[in-house]
Formats: C-alpha cells, structure tokens, sequence
C-alpha cells in the first residue's frame, strides 16, 4: 500500500524519468519480445519503466558506474511481466544491483544424500527475497532475442515467486486460478522435463529449468514472454497459466504481427 503522498511524489519523478519516445522506441526495437508490442502496449510500457527507474535504486557493482543508457533497457524489460498486473508485484525489493558482465557468486547448496556443497560460480542474474535484484548487462542484452533467454523476466519471476514465501514456484495466484490447476499443472510438466533430462532427451526448453520448482516457474516464464510458440507447444497448460498469471498472451502478439 502506497499513501497518495508518496503516490504524487512518485507520479512527479516518473515524469521526470519519462524517455523520450525515439530513445525507448531504439530500446523496445532491439528486442524482438517488446517490438512485438502494439502502440499502447508501448505507451504503457514506458509509463512502468518510467516508475521503476524512478521508484527503484541502480548501483553497480565491480567498478562498473551505470549511466542512463544502461538502466534504461533494464527498466524497460523490467516493466514487461507487470504491465498488465502493475507494479505491486514489485514491492518487495528496492533496488538493482548492476555489473557489466558475468560476476561471481558464492553458492551453497545441499545435495541428495545431505551434503552441503559450497563454492563460487559465475552468474547471470540473482534475486534475493527482500533483497536486491542483481543482473549482468551483457546478458541483459543478450535477452528477449527470441530463443527463450531472458534474465530480467527471469530475476524477476523470482521476485513475484517470493511475494507469498520463499522462491518455490508458486507465486500469489489471482482468483481466476485455481490452486489445484496450478499445483497439478506445473508438477505434472516439471516431472516430465526431469524424466526427458534423465533419459537423455533433448529438452524443448532451457534445461536449467529441472534444477528446481522455482527455476521451472522463473525459467518458463522466460520463454512465456521470449519464446512463447516454444513454450505453447511443448507445455500448453502451462502456457495458458501464466498468461492467465501475467494476464498477458505473448503467442497471440506474435500471430498478429
Ligand atoms: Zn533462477
């Protein structure tokens, strides 16, 4: 819950924050899940990037300083999974951690037969619950191409996935949903893809998305908004979901273009 202070005060830096149309028209075209786009899906568009940039802190990290230019596609890609649900589903974290490229993490995970691994690896993207948002600019660029790679959506579906809990692929549901169709749906997809990886076939989607439920959800809903023919095609209920969840029909934009 936002007061109507903090509201005006927002609505007023968000004016300030508005690209022009030419720059955030270059930012939408260099990206074949936001060209697909039409005008007022656009104009909505900026409007949310708008906010975030405005709402939302961005520092960088490992001696990078990022400018305008760099926040700006982040804002932009940022706005797309809310901009029908709005910027609620962001409320929980404040703020974007920006580096240039690939940084390092320190990982600790516990296997099967209890043992704790720890170490550190090269990332993407991270989201911590109440935490930060954390994304490399080189795959910020490299996402939305239309091969189902999209880390923003994906940090960020974490960060929807944590508004009720801990990350665990079950994201606040609307009412349209029923708890039953959701659990069933996206359990019965899951252990399919786990299957396949097992036998040794070729996943239709980014395989990563096995490592966990919360990485199914954060990775499915990356090809929802990048890939979505993929996604339709290999895991229909799911498809139908999330678009019932984002309240959006990214397959249906690309049939009209
Ligand atoms: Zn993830």
């Amino acid at each position: 819950m936002i007061g109507w202070l903090r509201r005006r005060r927002l609505s007023h830096r968000a004016d300030e924050m508005m690209p022009s149309a030419a720059e955030f028209a270059a930012v939408c075209n260099a990206s074949r899940c936001l060209a697909l786009l039409n005008g007022r899906e656009r104009q909505r568009l900026r409007r949310l990037a708008a906010i975030i940039l405005a709402d939302k802190e961005f520092h960088g990290a490992g001696g990078f300083q990022p400018g305008w230019e760099h926040c700006l596609p982040v804002a932009a890609h940022a706005a797309l999974p809310v901009l029908e649900i709005g910027l609620g589903a962001y409320e929980q974290f404040r703020t974007f951690i920006l580096y240039e490229d690939e940084f390092e993490s320190d990982f600790e995970e516990i296997d099967e037969a209890g043992v704790v691994h720890r170490g550190r690896d090269l990332r993407a993207g991270e989201a911590w619950q109440r935490g930060p948002v954390v994304l490399s600019l080189a795959d910020v660029h490299q996402s939305g191409q239309g091969d189902g790679y999209h880390v923003v959506v994906h940090e960020l579906a974490h960060q929807i996935d944590h508004l009720n809990g801990d990350a665990d692929g079950y994201p606040p549901l609307p009412r349209q949903i029923a708890h039953r169709d959701w659990v069933d749906t996206f359990s019965a997809a899951y252990r399919r893809l786990k299957r396949q990886i097992e036998a040794g076939i070729e996943a239709a989607i980014d395989p990563y998305a096995a490592e966990s439920p919360a990485e199914f959800f954060a990775v499915t809903s990356e090809f929802f908004f990048d890939w979505p023919e993929r996604l339709a095609d290999t895991e229909a209920g799911v498809y139908r979901l999330l678009s019932e969840l984002y309240q959006q029909d990214p397959l249906a934009r690309l049939q009209r273009q």
